[in-house]
């Protein structure tokens, strides 16, 4: 601590033995000549004491001192006098008038000199030491004003009856008072919320009361607050005791914060993990959670539910053709109309991708559950109007029933998945209701698929050839080559492999190598037997096949390779390749028409209604499906028959009868104008060397004469 003392005397000489007989006390001594220069001294420093001579030229001392008491910055600075000896009452008491404190007198004691001074020193001390701890706790006290006062959180005291003492402005703000207005509120009455209701809640029965009246601090983070307006807030709060100097409890202070921002959030979080943002339907999680509580409660009950498991047909190929904009804009619509179709109650997710599933509760549940997939299955069939374009899907849907079916949750979800594959296998838009026997056909389907994979390495396949027959002379005029696969020397039909070489695009490599053998086979009957120019040789072709411009690169290098006219060979498609990017698709027909090779459609009258493709597709044949042959025996069977065949005839294409079994029904045929059959009736398709010797039989061997017509075989 800076202490200084200013020693005035007109008399240099005065000063420098002054400042020599203080010169040991540590406080800095600082001089002045005159009145006038004392003044100017002590207003440009903060000085503890002044040693003032009285008998000065211009300005006596005590003029000095009453000017030093005139200001307020220099009031309280202790004066001491300094002056010859004068036994004048008066005039020592006109020095204490003028401000003095004291006097000294000349010639100065040391010894007395020094003690004032060292005393006026002390005083000076304390009462700098006392004026800057008052600061101290004027600043502290402001300070904490002011954290008390911008804190964001509450800050309620509470007495030991439960009375509002104080409130901050925070707290004000959050309960809905007016500044000052908690005081005296009763917090048990009015701000706590009991979980009994609100109307009237005890303060020593609430928790803070409990713990804080024992000197321990209660904290909460689901507490719930009243506002003035009876508002209810969700808020966390913590409470803490306060206790008087004998230990008593005498009060609390209640920390607390309005958590309903982030309630809201919290909730918001809490959608988003169950909801499905782009449908406004639960999503797995909520999925889970539902079948969860169906199966508690069918448990507890035991009542039957149902869950319903989901899956648009051809869903990916309008996402991959028409784009991801496409896709979200189809998923939604579906959504509302399957939407449509249910209950309230009952709960649909998606699960991702275009998998959904329904839980459905309630009475009569097996009529209900399948009456609700007719109803979606009926509405996704109709057209969707997507981005301009005008799309068509479906829906297949697996069944399962609880707990007839499934043991639990995870039981369920998979015989669902499994009648839902069946459903797809059934030829989809379709629903299957479960079934033991599902699972060991999706076993053996996972088995067929492995195996086919092993197949297909070594294009372990073989055809079959059944020949086509023209009607009006009998003559062999073709052959259609039907695929073979025979893993464990043990034939598997067709209709089990070829899906599934569908869905895992391995058809596309056996394709390939089909249309190769039909081409080699051709090549060499054209070299050993006498093969009319008309003669073909028709291949199945999947509609994955048409995946991209491949095949029509492929078809050509195979021809041109092989050595054989284009003209030989003929595709067989079915409606199918017409459903989805059909322009792009009779495009790749054109192409391959354009090569010279000739279109058939197949198993026609099986698939898409719509008629108006037949005459933009560059056809050359109809077949006639094998299901429209077996119903001729009818009336209106045969009508239908009459019918195509002369839908055919109109659109100038040949028309191919298939699966002829009886001779009534290819006495019908002939009676009806049908250029051609196939069928039992004449042959089954035959294995390679079989069908050689028929041909050779029936066309003679190249060189040889050979008979002009062939009779039935
Ligand atoms: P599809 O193209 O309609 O072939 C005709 C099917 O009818 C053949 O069955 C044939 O054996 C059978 N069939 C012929 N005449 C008669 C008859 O008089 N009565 C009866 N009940 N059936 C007759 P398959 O060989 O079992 O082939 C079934 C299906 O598998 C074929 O139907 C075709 O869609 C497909 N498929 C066969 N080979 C291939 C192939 O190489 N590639 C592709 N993508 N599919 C093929
Ligand atoms: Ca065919
Ligand atoms: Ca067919």
């Amino acid at each position: 601590m800076q202490q200084r003392i200013l020693l005035v005397d007109d008399k240099s000489a005065n000063l420098v033995a002054l400042e020599s007989l203080l010169c040991d006390l540590s406080v800095d001594l600082l001089t002045a000549t005159s009145g006038e220069e004392a003044l100017k001294t002590l207003l440009q420093f903060d000085v503890s004491l002044v040693l003032l001579d009285v008998q000065m030229p211009d300005m006596d001392g005590f003029e000095v001192a009453e000017l030093i008491r005139a200001r307020r910055k220099t009031r309280h600075i202790p004066i001491i006098f300094v002056t010859a000896i004068n036994e004048d009452q008066s005039y020592i008491f006109k020095g204490y008038e003028s401000g003095g404190i004291d006097f000294l007198q000349k010639p100065i004691e040391p010894i007395v000199l020094i003690s004032k001074v060292k005393l006026f020193m002390e005083i000076d001390r304390q009462k700098k030491m006392l004026e800057h701890s008052l600061r101290e706790v004027d600043q502290l006290k402001t300070s904490n004003e002011l954290l008390l006062k911008s804190v964001g959180e509450g800050i309620l005291g509470v007495d030991a009856l439960g009375l509002v003492t104080f409130a901050n402005p925070a707290a004000e703000m959050v309960l809905g008072y007016e500044p000052g207005g908690m005081e005296g509120t009763s917090l048990g009455n009015k701000i706590l919320v009991s979980t009994t209701g609100f109307e009237h809640f005890e303060w020593s029965k609430s928790k803070i009361y409990k713990y804080c009246s024992k000197g321990r601090k209660y904290q909460t983070e689901v507490g719930a607050f009243k506002t003035s307006l009876d508002n209810i807030i969700p808020v966390e709060y913590t409470a803490t005791p306060v206790s008087s100097k004998e230990n008593e409890f005498s009060g609390v202070v209640l920390i607390f914060k309005d958590i309903t921002e982030r309630r809201k959030i919290e909730a918001q979080l809490n959608y988003m993990a169950q909801y499905d943002s782009l449908t406004g339907l639960g999503n797995r999680n909520l999925f889970n959670v539902t079948i969860q509580h169906a199966v508690s409660r069918s448990d507890y009950t035991e009542k039957t539910f149902a869950l319903l498991f989901i899956d648009l047909d051809r869903f990916k190929q309008v996402n991959d053709s028409l784009g991801h904009e496409a896709g979200d804009q189809l998923l939604k619509e579906a959504t509302e109309r399957m939407k449509n179709c249910v209950r309230d109650a009952d709960v649909v997710c998606r699960l991702g991708g275009d998998e959904f599933t329904i839980v459905i509760q309630g009475f009569n549940i097996l009529e209900v559950a399948e009456r609700i997939s007719d109803k979606i299955i009926d509405s996704l069939s109709g057209s969707f109007e997507i981005l301009g374009h005008q799309v068509y899907i479906g829906a297949s849907i697996g069944i399962v029933y609880y707990p007839e079916m499934a043991k639990d949750a995870i039981d369920l979800i998979k015989k669902a998945d499994t009648a839902m594959y069946r459903a797809k296998r059934e030829g989809r838009n379709c629903y299957q209701v479960f079934h033991i026997g599902m699972e060991k056909e999706l076993e053996e389907a996972v088995d067929t698929e492995s195996k086919l994979r092993e197949s297909v390495k070594k294009m372990d396949f073989f055809l079959h050839y059944q020949p086509q027959i023209r009607m009006t002379d009998n003559a062999t005029t073709g052959v259609e080559v039907l695929l073979r696969w025979a893993p464990d020397g043990e034939m598997i039909p067709p209709d089990k492999f070829i899906p599934i070489a569908e869905e895992t695009d391995m058809i596309e490599q056996i394709g390939e190598w089909v249309i190769e053998e039909a081409c080699k086979s051709i090549k060499s009957w054209e070299e050993r037997f006498n093969l009319p120019d008309d003669f073909t040789i028709s291949v199945n072709v999947s509609v994955k096949q048409f995946k991209d411009d491949g095949i029509i690169n492929f078809l050509n290098k195979t021809v041109t390779e092989i050595g054989i006219a284009s003209s030989r060979l003929e595709l067989e498609i079915t409606e199918s390749l017409l459903m989805d990017h059909t322009e792009r698709n009779i495009k790749r027909l054109c192409d391959i028409h354009d090569l010279g090779i000739g279109i058939a459609l197949d198993d026609f009258g099986t698939g898409y209604s719509s008629m108006s493709y037949l005459t933009k597709i560059p056809l050359n044949v109809l077949k006639i499906d094998r299901s429209f042959i077996e119903n001729m025996d009818s009336i209106e069977g045969n009508a239908i028959v009459q019918a195509i065949v002369a839908l055919a005839k109109g659109l100038s294409l040949k028309v191919v009868a298939e699966g002829v079994e009886t001779e009534k029904q290819m006495l019908s045929l002939t009676d009806m104008l049908c250029d051609y059959f196939q069928g039992y009736y004449f042959s089954k398709p035959l294995p390679k060397e079989e069908f050689e010797s028929l041909l050779e039989s029936k066309l003679g061997r190249k060189g040889l004469r050979s008979t002009p017509m062939g009779g039935k075989i």
